[in-house]
């Protein structure tokens, strides 16, 4: 017998409590923002993403390029930008990495979002990358590179991250362009055109007020946490200039928009139970349509997640707690669909 026939015959409530879970369909997870290429030497053969998303039944993953990473280092103060790309070199580093995606993704016969119809096969169920970049750098200063990008099945775009670009500033070094500069604004406009999904995430807070006035879709801060407290700043210690202002998140949220949740323990704290608490402190603040996961994963120093697994036990932990049904799907992959499927939908070819 099926699950689904032994639920009709009213004999699936024992495997419901023995699993821990108590919806009758299971619950999928997506992430905004996951790496397997960032730290450490070889992660992709210790964690293949494949038996990493179905140990937590995550379906809809974006796996972010880092688009600046050879330029990058980890200093005492988090990562810097240690030297500056030289003409042509951002682009030719993006196609190469994306190639080493691929190649893993085919092996391990995982499925690419490509289009809407695809967002809503991971939202049942069938597993999906979508594929991401943090850090915009590799279109220099030439916008036919995102019609590239989207032809190479990008479908979701962070703007700056943690090297200068022209697009715009970020919150970790001085800003330069006091906020988009007027190229970053063309590049909101033109992912609009085509249907990637713009992400925010290490936006100053001016740089996400004028992307704001110019999206006409929603957009998504993928990851850090919301500060209730603070204003953000430059000159703070990373992971507090690494957050979002509520201001800020709360102008993202009216937009439709959705804010994930990093798992940097510092910040969220020592159990998957501790991040849930905390996110479900986000959808209280921000409203449950506009929370997300967005774990980081292979991308923090210092986290407290580290597989799929790991974050089921967030799902597991809101069930066992009676969080309402619909709010855990909208928190655990449906408000990320969404606002996906928005961006795509908008697409003007
Ligand atoms: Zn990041």
């Amino acid at each position: 017998m099926h699950r689904r026939q032994l639920l009709k015959a009213g004999l699936a409530w024992p495997f419901a409590v023995a699993g821990g879970a108590f919806a009758k369909e299971p619950i999928f997870i997506g992430d905004m923002h996951f790496h397997l290429l960032f730290l450490g030497r070889n992660p992709a053969a210790l964690n293949p993403l494949g038996k990493n998303m179905a140990g937590g039944k995550a379906t809809l993953v974006a796996w972010s390029l880092v688009g600046d990473l050879p330029w990058m280092a980890i200093t005492p103060r988090g990562f810097k930008q240690k030297s500056v790309p030289k003409a042509g070199e951002t682009v030719t580093w993006f196609q190469r990495e994306l190639a080493r995606i691929k190649t893993h993704i085919a092996e391990q016969n995982l499925k690419i979002v490509r289009t809407t119809a695809d967002v809503d096969l991971a939202l049942k169920g069938d597993p999906h990358v979508v594929l991401s970049v943090e850090g915009a750098s590799f279109l220099d200063d030439d916008l036919s590179q995102l019609q590239a990008a989207y032809d190479a099945d990008i479908r979701h775009i962070q703007l700056v991250h943690y090297i200068r670009n022209a697009i715009g500033d970020f919150q970790t070094e001085k800003p330069q362009h006091s906020g988009l500069s007027d190229q970053g604004k063309k590049v909101v406009q033109e992912c609009n055109r085509l249907g990637i999904l713009v992400d925010l995430a290490h936006s100053t807070a001016d740089a996400v007020t004028q992307a704001l006035g110019v999206s006409k879709v929603a957009m998504v801060w993928s990851h850090s946490s919301v500060t209730r407290t603070r204003q953000p700043q430059w000159t703070m210690p990373t992971a507090q200039a690494r957050q979002l202002s509520l201001e800020s998140a709360k102008a993202i949220a009216a937009k439709g928009g959705v804010v994930g949740l990093w798992a940097l323990r510092s910040d969220v704290g020592q159990t998957p139970e501790a991040y849930a608490d905390r996110l479900s402190e986000m959808a209280d603040w921000l409203g449950e349509d506009h929370a997300a996961f967005g774990t980081d994963m292979n991308g923090l120093l210092g986290p407290v997640l580290n597989s799929y697994a790991d974050l089921r036990r967030v799902v597991d932990y809101w069930e066992q707690r009676r969080m309402s049904e619909s709010r855990i799907r909208k928190l655990a992959i449906e408000n990320y669909g969404r606002v996906l499927k928005q961006a795509m939908a908008a697409r003007q070819a």
